[in-house]
């Protein structure tokens, strides 16, 4: 009998530490069913950040670094840079990859290094309790902003998918999400997309998944799920670059 739903081979039979109703835990999935898909388990790297996904090696069965924080695009540089056979991707938080580590992340997409960053983003420093991130939306209540982000005194959070698509470096840039079955499938081809920029040596791919964290927005899971909307008029879901298809095109006329 044909089986239409199975367990991706790369994604090891342990039990998410993620709390309920947290995203993690289908990004990690489809991630796991493209690297099945695209046959790169073998020479496949991951790199961890610091944050909620830091057992990334728990998780998925692939070698996996964990960099310092905010370290994740430096360290895939450096790994690629040696080893170019390797397909190399980080899996890094908003706090991680768009504060501590943005230097590194918007330098690697500069300079068009040929790796794939996938930055979760749900808006709030996760592992050390809600603190404002980046990407803490205009009015949003976290621990360290308790009466919500003020852009006058914080600032406006980074559109990073609209801005590392105007950079030349970068082959494949977008925002995607996984509150419903559509945008778990749109997501899934996303990530293809921003492997297959590395693996045909166009740039930089940089997929980016507005997720839930219901935890620190106080909220139960399914609530939390549907508030995931909520961020997606702020941060517009879509491609904003794809230089895949483009090449995918031109090898095809
Ligand atoms: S704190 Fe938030 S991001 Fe971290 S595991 Fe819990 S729900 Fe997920």
């Amino acid at each position: 009998m044909y089986k239409a739903f199975k367990f991706p081979k790369s994604l090891k039979k342990n039990l998410f530490h993620y709390c309920p109703g947290c995203h993690h835990s289908i990004a990690h999935r489809l991630l796991c069913e493209v690297i099945d898909e695209l046959n790169i388990q073998e020479k496949s790297v991951g790199i961890a950040s610091i944050g909620c996904a830091c057992f990334l090696y728990f998780y998925i069965d692939v070698d996996i670094l964990e960099a310092p924080h905010g370290r994740a695009c430096a360290v895939a540089t450096g790994i690629k840079r040696a080893k170019p056979e390797l397909i190399v991707f980080t899996y890094q938080g908003d706090g991680d990859f768009a504060a501590i580590g943005f230097n590194e992340s918007f330098h690697s997409a500069l300079r068009g290094e040929k790796i794939t960053a996938i930055m979760i983003n749900n808006t709030v420093y996760g592992m050390t309790g809600g603190q404002l991130s980046p990407t803490t939306l205009p009015g949003q209540k976290t621990t360290t902003t308790p009466e919500g982000r003020d852009p006058n005194l914080y600032g406006y959070p980074p559109k990073l998918a609209e801005i590392f698509a105007n950079l030349e470096g970068v082959a494949f840039s977008g925002r995607f999400a996984v509150n419903t079955p559509k945008r778990v499938l749109e997501t899934k081809k996303a990530f293809k997309k921003a492997f297959l920029a590395q693996i045909y040596g166009l740039g930089f791919g940089y997929i980016e998944i507005l997720s839930s964290c219901p935890v620190n927005w106080k909220m139960d899971p399914v609530t939390a799920n549907k508030e995931v909307d909520k961020l997606a008029k702020y941060f517009p879901l879509g491609t904003f670059k794809d230089e895949v298809e483009k090449f995918l095109k031109g090898e095809e006329s």
